[in-house]
């Protein structure tokens, strides 16, 4: 029973969080950030989950990772895909979290070692509720809400987003930051 309050707890945070962001009912604090720190965090926050399952999680910066964004907004976007990719990526998988600077953007990549994505789901994955194979990843925790949040929370901050994946072998989500919000 409490497994069930905690999830519904969730659940509602994150519906009134997402709704809030759908409707432009937030602002944005913009400051320069640096993502790497971000990454650094919620990995620390992940640490204990990912090292039950016997995974480890490695940050690489290429260049400076600063950008100008929302920093609890962008801890957000990268504790939901980091979470996710622990959650789908089987025992001694590994995930890392690379960070490159370009000409006019930074890139965020989580990559996987985990379950994939077909080319079918792919396109789904951000709309709210949607689960692969509701029975076999309901004991992962999750409501479906994640992705729908940062696909949101990516388009505040004008960032591009993307996945490539193939099934059994891995997935890798892109976010390309500008640098400097206009
Ligand atoms: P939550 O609201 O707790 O995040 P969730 O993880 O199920 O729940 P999303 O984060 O929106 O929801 O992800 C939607 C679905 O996309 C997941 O249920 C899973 O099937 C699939 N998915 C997301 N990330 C990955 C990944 N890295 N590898 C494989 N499948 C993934
Ligand atoms: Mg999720």
């Amino acid at each position: 029973i409490w497994k069930e309050s905690d999830r519904l707890q969730m659940l509602i945070a994150d519906l009134l969080d997402l709704s809030k962001i759908e409707h432009a009912q937030f602002q944005l604090h913009l400051e320069q950030v640096s993502l790497k720190e971000i990454a650094n965090e919620a990995v620390a926050l992940l640490a204990s989950k990912a090292k039950d399952k016997e995974m480890s999680i490695n940050v690489y910066e290429e260049g400076s990772s600063i950008i100008q964004g929302d920093s609890q907004r962008l801890k957000q976007i990268v504790i939901n895909l980091v979470t996710n990719a622990v959650a789908y990526t089987p025992a001694n998988g590994q995930v890392t979290i690379s960070l490159i600077e370009k000409q006019n953007e930074v890139e965020l990549h989580v990559v996987d070692t985990g379950i994939g994505i077909n080319s079918t789901d792919k396109l789904r994955i951000f709309e709210r509720f949607y689960r692969v194979d509701r029975a076999r990843s309901r004991n992962s925790g999750g409501t479906g809400l994640g992705l729908a949040i940062v696909k949101h929370l990516a388009e505040a901050h004008h960032a591009k987003l993307q996945v490539v994946s193939a099934e059994g072998e891995g997935t890798t989500f892109t976010l390309r930051f500008p640098k400097k919000q206009s």
